[in-house]
């Protein structure tokens, strides 16, 4: 569990001291980032050569190693992270390093299964694929290398990863630390490595090598349809628009702290995060109430139809289609960067831009990934339901409910589908945060991993002894 005191009072001594971009930037050449993507595929092999006779020992040395760096720089790579991209907040992002340190799992979660019996002993164990090729979101840049690098490793594999292009500094920062970690625990060079400048090409070059194995998207669906195409076994972990619904039932007013909670955290990035509420006619006015209690800035009808504007843009697709898309300027602010572009100021107690909307708004229907967050009014549960489903968009992604009544809970899961459901807490609950169970920032929707883990990237292989250590 992470102790929010513990960090907090490191996060204050941390910004207090804190260095510019220079410390996170070292001078000397960063392990395991080359300049061209065949660089590192061949560096990549070499150390998978070695890392194959590695037993599960040597490989949880080297997790011990990357869970103790990650806690030593997780500041600096929130503080870079943030520079990098400049999206989120600095603290969310430091907390999420310290979880995926905590709570992404190792070589614990390889499985043997044995079944033994007059004709002899059969196992079932878990094999690596080789060498993966992963590519990263900007949203979550060095926690998804890092939970990718320690799940990918406690398989048996090695990676190479073509980060996203805008966030390649931290990336790359991130790909050192690992490496760094692995030569600490006495590893090979190199069995995680990257590219400095990562585009399309080298994306290209890494999806049809003949080395990589196995191919790993975390990004929206273009890079998913991409990957799932390449002909190679791929796992895709997508684009979400998670509803959140609240019904009579639930402590309205936890349910407006939960999910402002959860719908700011890290100026809303998180795939999982609330995007859109849909409340019961009864309990709507109250639960605006206590989300402006709880940092929440109500939008006027003129104040949506600016927001709306500067929030999101008209552009023409492949098809020649016009459709509506974010303003990527937007993605990540904070809410009162955000409101500041249609002249309304506000102190730093804002965090979440709150609107009244119909169920066909821009903001109801896409994924913003700012902290904005539409409110619509309906009649029914039913209603509700059926809305939340449309909206999520078959993603199977994310949903949310604040409810005390176990048949809406369950008519809910059962109609949404969703990879996490959660109920009555903020959506960062669904990763395991101030929850029960693991991490991951690799959540695989459509090709069914779910929370990803060590066992994700792993190969199920059948060794059959026959006739002897049966001993029935
Ligand atoms: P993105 O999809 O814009 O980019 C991801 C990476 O893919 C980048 O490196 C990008 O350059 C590359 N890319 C995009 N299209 C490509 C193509 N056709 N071929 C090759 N490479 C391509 O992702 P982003 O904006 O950084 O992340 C936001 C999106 O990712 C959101 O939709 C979010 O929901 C999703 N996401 C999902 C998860 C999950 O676990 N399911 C986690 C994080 C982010």
């Amino acid at each position: 569990m992470v102790d929010e005191q513990r960090i907090s009072r490191i996060v204050k001594d941390v910004l207090s001291n804190m260095d510019t971009s220079a410390a996170a930037t070292p001078k000397r050449k960063q392990l395991g980032v080359f300049d061209t993507m065949e660089e590192a595929l061949d560096a990549v092999g070499k150390a998978y050569a070695q890392f194959r006779k590695y037993n599960l020992a040597q490989r949880e040395a080297i997790i011990s190693q990357i869970r103790k760096l990650t806690h030593e720089e997780a500041e600096t790579m929130a503080k870079l992270a943030v520079e990098d991209t400049k999206m989120g907040n600095v603290y969310h992002k430091i907390l999420k390093h310290h979880l995926v340190a905590d709570k992404t799992l190792g070589t614990e979660d390889l499985d043997t299964r044995a079944f033994s019996g007059d004709g002899g002993l059969t196992l079932i164990e878990m094999g690596p694929y080789g060498i993966i090729g992963a590519i990263t979101p900007s949203t979550n840049p060095s926690c998804t290398v890092i939970c990718n690098s320690i799940c990918m490793l406690a398989g048996g594999n090695a990676v190479v990863f073509n980060p996203h292009p805008h966030a390649k500094r931290i990336s790359a920062y991130a790909v050192d630390m690992v490496n760094r970690a692995v030569l600490a625990a006495g590893g090979p060079e190199n069995i995680v490595a990257t590219v400095a400048n990562p585009t399309m090409e080298t994306s290209n070059v890494m999806v049809n090598h003949p080395s990589v194995k196995m191919l790993v998207a975390t990004g929206g669906p273009g890079v998913v349809k991409m990957l799932l195409s390449s002909g190679k076994k791929a796992i895709g972990a997508g684009a979400g628009n998670p509803p959140v619904i609240v019904d009579e039932t639930a402590d309205i007013k936890k349910a407006a702290k939960d999910i402002i909670d959860g719908c700011t955290f890290d100026n809303n990035l998180p795939c999982i995060a609330e995007k859109e509420v849909f409340a019961l006619n009864a309990i709507a006015d109250e639960l605006i109430h206590h989300m402006l209690k709880n940092g929440a800035y109500l939008l006027n009808a003129a104040e949506l139809r600016e927001l709306e504007k500067v929030a999101t843009q008209w552009v023409t697709n492949k098809k020649g289609n016009k459709v509506q898309v974010i303003n990527k300027d937007c993605v990540g602010r904070s809410a009162k960067v955000i409101l500041e572009k249609i002249g309304v100021t506000v102190g730093d107690d804002v965090r979440c831009i709150l609107c009244e909307t119909d169920f066909s708004h821009p903001f109801v229907q896409i994924e913003l990934m700012m902290p904005i967050l539409p409110v619509v009014r309906v009649a029914t549960f039913d209603e509700a339901v059926e809305m939340a489903v449309k909206a999520e968009h078959g993603n199977r992604h994310s949903a949310h409910l604040h409810s005390k009544n176990v048949d809406h809970m369950t008519q809910y899961a059962k109609a949404i589908e969703t990879t996490i459901f959660v109920k009555n807490a903020p959506s960062y609950a669904g990763i395991g945060f101030n929850a029960e169970g693991w991490t991951t920032f690799t959540i695989a929707g459509p090709t069914g991993e779910g929370i990803t883990s060590p066992r994700s990237f792993t190969r199920i292989r059948r060794c059959v002894l026959s006739d002897a250590l049966h001993i029935i």
